[in-house]
């Protein structure tokens, strides 16, 4: 998506050790009209998908996957982190293991609110290794649900989980894939996705 992709060669920051900071426009501070952008641009192209419910992961997953089900007019879930193991049995539970932060989290969605019936459109801000992606495909495995597709604002496509993903046959729009970044020059090189606007 070309303005994604301009916005982040604009305001994105090449840091060491292949991460890019978004916090001026997606991880902290969060331009909601540019959201709403790619809110639409999902919107085409899971067009026809039966998405009854868009599923992510806190916290910085959270405020793009609220326009995107304002989008699709359906509720938004989130799966909750929490270092401690939980003993409640009304909780679908994994474990994730996380690249920004290097800890591995227990990841629980109550039962309530994922069910066989639902149709996930998964969202989230960023896929590097695909452990946070695979931690939310268990979970709707485990709640018997079907995953319609993911959507994932920056890929990351020089790191392996786009490639994991893909290999399972789930839909995977990432509306911009970085396929090399320079931390020396602040360069950064997207993937060219034809289809995309
Ligand atoms: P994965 O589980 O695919 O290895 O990493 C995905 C998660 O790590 C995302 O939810 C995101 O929060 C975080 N993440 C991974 N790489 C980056 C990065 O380069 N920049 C930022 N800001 N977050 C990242």
């Amino acid at each position: 998506m070309k303005m994604l992709e301009d916005r982040i060669r604009k305001d994105g920051i090449v840091r060491e050790g292949n991460v890019l900071k978004v916090d001026s426009f997606i991880n902290h501070q969060m331009d909601i009209p540019l959201f709403r952008e790619m809110a639409k641009e999902w919107k085409r192209l899971f067009d026809g998908k039966p998405i009854n419910k868009v599923l992510t992961i806190e916290a910085s997953g959270i405020g793009i996957a609220a326009v995107v089900a304002s989008e699709f007019n359906v509720p938004v879930v989130f799966a909750k982190k929490s270092m401690s193991i939980n003993l409640d049995y009304d909780n679908y539970e994994t474990k994730i293991q996380s690249f920004t932060h290097k800890k591995i989290y227990n990841v629980i969605v109550s039962k309530k609110f994922l069910a066989p019936e639902d149709h996930v459109l998964i969202i989230d801000d960023f896929l590097a290794n695909g452990c946070a992606l695979l931690g939310l495909l268990e979970l709707t495995e485990k709640a018997g649900a079907t995953v319609e597709g993911i959507g994932i604002a920056v890929e990351k496509g020089f790191q392996q989980g786009g490639d994991l993903i893909r290999s399972k046959g789930i839909q995977l729009e990432s509306l911009a894939i970085v396929e090399s970044m320079d931390s020396a020059t602040g360069e950064i090189v997207f993937r060219d996705q034809p289809q995309q606007s």
